[in-house]
């Protein structure tokens, strides 16, 4: 394992019943490293992220979080929760909580900040994304695009060791899909260390470090994402791809 990963996967096994899902996945993601995750449907993302998050247990292999093993069942799940921050398709934020209650809720519980520098530190990240005169409305009266901007900035509020970013943008319209990627671009910038599944290949490409391609619970390729989108390797890549021309 290498020390300075902030994230190791070592032989990643996951079935559901006889279905087998994650046969073997092997990945390190560096401090800083953005990682863009690709695969057709079903191919195993959203498990694999899900297992990391420790939402899924696994059937063999070692997780390491900065070097601990947080795959090890007598980890406290909520303490290594509070490490990784985690947004997914939709249905991310409270919808009886605001929005700044959203951003605020783990800070003052989990890690047990004062309201009033929770709310501070809120409503300078909602002002970051355009959404300070937002903070007492209830989600619903958000976009989807405002939404996804709100729920990753709840995940970053206490600043985790990794991000983990599912398809954040399949279920926005396509002219909601810019704004929250530009947001996660930003953080790239910034060096936050994300882990995405995505299927938008034109922003992997643009802002991700690595690709890796994930095949029927496989990792079948991974490199640069220049690499991996301009002279796949593996044909399983190529004909993936492809659909995307
Ligand atoms: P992806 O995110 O790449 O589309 P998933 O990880 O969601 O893929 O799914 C991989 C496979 O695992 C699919 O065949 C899916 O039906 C199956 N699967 C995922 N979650 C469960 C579950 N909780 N129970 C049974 N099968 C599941
Ligand atoms: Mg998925």
């Amino acid at each position: 394992m290498s020390t300075d990963a902030v994230l190791s996967l070592r032989g990643i096994h996951k079935s559901f019943g006889d279905r087998t899902v994650l046969r073997g996945i092997d990945l390190d993601i560096a401090a800083h490293e953005v990682v863009a995750l690709i695969g057709a449907s079903g191919s195993g993302k959203s498990t694999l992220l899900r297992t990391v998050n420790l939402l899924e247990r696994i059937d063999d292999g070692q997780i390491f979080l900065r070097g601990q093993d947080i795959s090890d069942p007598r980890v406290a799940v909520d303490t290594v929760r509070a490490r990784i921050g985690v947004v997914f398709q939709h249905y991310n934020l409270f919808p009886h909580l605001s929005v700044l209650d959203n951003v605020t809720l783990a800070s003052r519980h989990v890690f047990g900040t004062s309201r009033s520098a929770a709310e501070k530190r809120g409503r300078e990240l909602l002002a970051r994304i355009g959404l300070a005169d937002q903070a007492d409305s209830f989600p619903d009266r958000l976009s989807g695009g405002q939404q996804q901007r709100a729920a990753i900035v709840r995940a970053i509020a206490t600043s985790p060791e990794l991000l983990l970013l599912d398809e954040i943008t399949s279920a926005l319209d396509p002219e909601l899909v810019a704004e929250v990627l530009d947001l996660v671009r930003e953080l790239g910038d910034e060096g936050t260390t994300i882990l995405m599944a995505t299927h938008e290949m034109a922003f992997a490409r643009d802002v991700a470090d690595r690709v890796v391609f994930l095949d029927q619970g496989l990792i079948v390729e991974e490199g640069s994402a220049e690499q991996v989108f301009s002279s796949p390797r593996n044909p399983r890549t190529r004909e993936f791809l492809s659909r995307f021309l």
